[in-house]
């Protein structure tokens, strides 16, 4: 018994199958030192998470990513397990119990609040909402953005911010062709939003945008980007910028000689006589050194008042925005608050609340036995989707570090016929509608199916019950 358990191979669960899940499942499987078995949860009916329901539907390139995650859920020491929440069907302590390891690689799934009055108005929503809705994650398909006045400001200088500006933007015939969610689908053609003006607090060389995105602007949305020339003004010592930054720089300065800017949405009702540079199509504009710090309206939004801003460079050569103490205010029909996510605590771990993550060393969490973190929730919510690999790939190799060292006790049924098959029959016990890898492929199948014909990659399915039924091969008969 004592040389099977120590055969037996090590039996990890991973929480949560995004991109550092699917990292971290990929990272133990390739490597051949320790006999692995993983098993990935997900609350969610569908794998991938913001590969998914996060990039935007026009990025299909950067969503090709997904054929990396597809390979390795093809391994048959990988299993999925859909539709399972863990602290509602399943225990924490359960999984500890049950595995030799747990990797929580949950995301970051709160939003960060900007705290000025006015910022629950209706009207106002976070960018997490508008993203869910556009990408038919099944828990956002009713929280449709109020798309009936002119402009839109979105408050957040990222690429998030950009996501939901150039969605808003884009000709409907373009976003068609992706596979956006039906239901914004129709709700973009019929959309009055003519300007959407992405505000952010510091200046245009602490933009968190990457330069691909702000390139791509005038094509995706098939019009020019309104910048102002005199906030893209050249600044002494710009040579010793990043080459990032530097890019950026030269794009929004392209941006705004090619359109001097008349800036356009300052202390006017949009609804009345809002100028715009192309009448008739929806177009973006980028602002810069202004800080929200209210939004204003009788029952929803009407129009957000800004502090101007002005740059100061500490000891450590941080740039923070400092008020001037001047106002702006820019009307606005709604408000999406691109300000960033926040991880969220999970119970019985440690938490840092500032930072929003899982405190940990190298991904082994914070006094925790055999609990570990890769992703958002162990580093905060930065980097693009390859960041979540090399995050995955440190925090397996501490877990087989801590293997090595004899940290990890087997858990109590190592040793027997198949150590986890039994989760399995105990998962469905728990959870009768369990979606596993081929639930997932009959979802996949029967979305791109339906996105074929009308030449879209895929027609999402959008509700938790669609979803299952699919994967279960079960037909649901309506009742008058
Ligand atoms: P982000 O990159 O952290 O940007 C957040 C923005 O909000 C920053 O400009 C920040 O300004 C601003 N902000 C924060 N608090 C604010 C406040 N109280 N008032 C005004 N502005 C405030 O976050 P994100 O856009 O949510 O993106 C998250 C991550 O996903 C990023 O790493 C991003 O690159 C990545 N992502 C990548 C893609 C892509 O590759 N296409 C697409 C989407 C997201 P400060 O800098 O002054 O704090």
């Amino acid at each position: 018994m004592a040389d099977d358990a120590v055969n037996a191979p090590l039996t990890v669960a991973v929480i949560g199958s995004g991109p550092a899940g699917f990292y971290t499942a990929g990272a133990l499987l390739e490597q051949s030192g320790v006999p692995v078995r993983v098993d990935l949860y997900e609350r969610l009916a569908t794998p991938w998470g913001l590969v998914r329901a996060g990039v935007a539907p026009d990025h299909p390139k950067i969503k090709a990513v997904s054929s990396v995650y597809a390979a390795t859920a093809a391994d048959e020491r990988f299993r999925f397990f859909g539709n399972v929440e863990v602290g509602r069907h399943v225990s924490r302590a359960e999984l500890v119990e049950r595995y030799d390891a747990v990797v929580y690689t949950v995301g970051a799934q709160g939003e960060r609040r900007l705290g000025i009055p006015g910022e629950d108005l209706p009207g106002s929503v976070p960018a997490v909402d508008v993203v869910g809705w556009y990408n038919g994650h099944p828990d956002f398909a009713d929280r449709a953005p109020d798309l009936s006045g002119r402009r839109a400001v979105v408050i957040g200088a990222g690429n998030v911010a950009l996501d939901v500006a150039r969605i808003l933007c884009s000709p409907v015939e373009r976003l068609a062709a992706t596979d956006i969610a039906d239901h914004a689908l129709d709700a973009l053609r019929t959309s009055a939003i003519e300007q959407v003006v992405v505000v952010g607090r510091r200046g245009p060389a602490q933009a968190a945008f990457t330069t691909a995105e702000l390139r791509e602007l005038p094509e995706f949305t098939g019009a020019a980007v309104e910048v102002d020339s005199a906030e893209v003004a050249e600044q002494p010592g710009e040579e010793k910028l990043s080459r990032l930054i530097r890019r950026n720089l030269a794009v929004l300065r392209d941006y705004a000689a090619a359109l001097p800017s008349q800036p356009s949405h300052a202390s006017q009702p949009s609804r009345t006589s809002q100028p715009s540079l192309a009448a008739g199509t929806r177009h973006l504009a980028l602002r810069f050194l202004r800080s929200p710090v209210e939004i204003r309206g009788e029952d929803r939004v009407a129009e957000v008042v800004f502090a101007r801003n002005r740059l100061e460079v500490d000891a450590e050569g941080w740039v923070s925005a400092v008020d001037t103490g001047e106002r702006e205010v820019i009307a606005a029909d709604l408000v999406v608050r691109a300000v960033g996510y926040k991880g969220l605590p999970l119970v019985g771990l440690p938490f840092d609340e500032r930072r929003g993550i899982i405190p940990n060393d190298a991904g082994r969490v914070a006094g925790a036995d055999r609990e570990y973190v890769a992703g958002w929730i162990k580093r905060g919510p930065t980097g693009i989707i390859g960041t979540n690999r090399k995050c995955a790939v440190e925090t397996v190799a501490t877990l087989l570090a801590d293997v090595a060292a004899g940290r990890l006790g087997r858990h109590p049924g190592a040793g027997g016929v198949d150590p986890v098959g039994e989760n399995e029959s105990w998962l469905r016990e728990r959870q009768p509608d369990l979606v596993t890898e081929a639930g997932w492929r009959l979802i996949d199948a029967a979305e791109r199916a339906s996105g074929e014909p009308v030449g879209r990659p895929r027609v999402k399915l959008t509700t938790l019950d669609a979803l299952v039924d699919t994967a279960l091969t079960r037909t649901r008969t309506l009742t008058g």
